[in-house]
């Protein structure tokens, strides 16, 4: 009771903002300026299977490139609204949606919040009611390029904008697909890391050949690694045989803080910035910083 107490936001704020600024301040400190050229990503972050760290790292990743003065907007393309409740957005609450974008052609202009939890982060929340849009959109026209027609009157006004995919290889991922500029994989460290990825990779392949042919792929990013486990350390080592350069340095622990974070609405860096999690996810923001455009490459003989 006592240690959720000291969680709720309100009690929770004052210390939270001093922890914040301390955030802030390592990555600003570090003089990292983002990828050369200056121009905006657009990163859609996908893996079909489910649960292996997309909306974390949605989240928090764009919390840490946020502390770190980079103007980030956030979409929640996936109907579990997970993205958006992690980040203090109640389900019900009467706000515009990705929904509305998709299929009732609103600008995203209407339906960005801004300023969530930072000042440089911003969100466009998602609904339940974006299980039906796959259907909806159906008979659109160009009905792949919906989301990226969306995002281009604004992407001038950001750094970075992060997509977080639901766990599929619908319509809704094509669409985030076609709007990106790179696609970043989140793998678990489990059993069958792999496996299925070679669906992912295909669909990646099919795009580039047509509808998107710049789409790269961004990086690689092992999640839930515990270094003291052999099973961590083989799907790393499968991770760098077949993506070579592409698996980031970073690595994000498994960390039970970032797994209570969710429910306070929180990104890490707010709930516990000392946390393991948030090191992790601190460090891969300066990575994707300092990193430049990624390669097209795609590698093969995935199972
Ligand atoms: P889905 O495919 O359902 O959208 P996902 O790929 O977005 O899932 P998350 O929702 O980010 O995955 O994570 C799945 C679960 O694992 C969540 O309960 C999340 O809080 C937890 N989790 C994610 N990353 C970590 C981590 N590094 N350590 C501990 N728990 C984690
Ligand atoms: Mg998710």
């Amino acid at each position: 009771m006592h240690y959720r107490f000291l969680h709720q936001p309100s009690c929770y704020f004052p210390f939270a903002r001093l922890r914040v600024y301390s955030a802030s301040h390592l990555l600003c400190g570090a003089g990292l300026s983002k990828y050369p050229g200056d121009m905006s990503r657009v990163i859609a972050i996908a893996n079909q299977k489910g649960g292996v760290g997309k909306t974390t790292t949605a989240i928090n990743l764009g919390a840490s490139l946020a502390v770190a003065e980079q103007r980030t907007l956030i979409v929640d393309t996936d109907p579990q609204a997970n993205a958006s409740s992690g980040l203090g957005i109640r389900p019900g609450e009467d706000l515009r949606t990705v929904y509305d974008v998709i299929v009732e052609g609103y600008s995203a202009a209407e339906t960005i919040l801004r300023e969530v939890q930072f000042p440089c982060l911003d969100l466009i929340p998602s609904t339940r009611d974006l299980v039906g849009a796959e259907i909806e959109i159906v008979e659109a026209h160009e009905r792949e390029h919906i989301l990226r027609r969306a995002l281009e009157p604004i992407r001038d006004h950001y750094d970075f904008i992060l997509v977080d995919c639901p766990p599929s290889l619908g319509l809704l991922t094509l669409n985030t697909l076609v709007a990106a500029d790179s696609v970043l994989i989140p793998i678990q460290c489990e059993f069958y890391a792999l496996e299925g990825l070679s669906r992912l990779l295909n669909t990646v392949r099919v795009v580039q050949k047509g509808l998107n042919p710049t789409l790269e792929i961004e990086g690689v990013l092992l999640t839930m690694y515990d270094r003291r486990l052999n099973l961590s350390r083989q799907v790393a080592d499968e991770a760098r045989e077949y993506f070579g350069g592409k698996v980031y340095g970073s690595t994000i622990p498994r960390n039970v803080a970032l797994a209570e974070a969710p429910s306070f609405g929180q990104p890490i860096i707010q709930y516990d910035v000392l946390s393991t999690g948030a090191r992790g996810y601190l460090a891969l923001a300066q990575e994707v910083m300092a990193q430049g455009p990624g390669s097209p490459a795609v590698a093969g003989g995935l199972p």
